[in-house]
């Protein structure tokens, strides 16, 4: 039987629910929220949310429209929407059960499936593209034959 719990994390958070999908406030133009503050636990789930608001930061400043990964696209796609639509009552984790296309995330196809969004928004360097799309045309290859 528990009488009283021996050990917690508590801290605040901003309800997710006020943000976009691109992590930037509704309320607030042009601050955008990611990490623990949006209800996460784990620096994975931290660092999937910096590097998709800091992204969108910059396209913000641009004047160019927000990336928003698809929840087929990538195991942070699934985290953002939750997040943006479902809110959380409890420190969020990233389970691989969460995704409903968890067949087609894998690391291994991870920079094949981002590929489009790496070249658009020149992401990587010319060297690395280059890698992946070559990467690309041999898996293509393979299929064909
Ligand atoms: C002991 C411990 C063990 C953990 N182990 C794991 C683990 O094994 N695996 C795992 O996935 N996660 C682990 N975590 C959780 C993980 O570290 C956090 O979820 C993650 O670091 C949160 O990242 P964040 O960027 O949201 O916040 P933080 O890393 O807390 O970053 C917030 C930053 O904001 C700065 N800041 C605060 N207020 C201000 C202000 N007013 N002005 C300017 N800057 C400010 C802070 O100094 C800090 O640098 C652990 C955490 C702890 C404490």
């Amino acid at each position: 039987m528990l009488l009283r719990p021996a050990y917690a994390v508590e801290y605040d958070f901003a309800p997710p629910t006020q943000l976009w999908p691109s992590l930037e406030s509704r309320r607030v133009e042009g601050l955008f929220f990611a990490g623990q503050i949006n209800g996460t636990s784990g620096y994975e789930e931290a660092a999937g949310q910096g590097i998709v608001a800091g992204i969108n930061a910059a396209l913000k400043c641009r004047g160019e429209p927000p990336v928003v990964l698809g929840r087929h696209e990538a195991y942070i796609g699934v985290l953002i929407d939750d997040l943006v639509t479902k809110g959380t009552n409890e420190p969020y984790r990233m389970f691989t059960s969460r995704a409903e296309h968890r067949l087609l995330l894998n690391h291994g196809s991870a920079e094949i499936r981002l590929l489009p969004y790496l070249e658009l928004h020149n992401l990587i360097p010319p060297s690395r593209l280059q890698r992946i799309r070559s990467k690309v045309a041999q898996v293509n290859g393979g299929r064909r034959r």
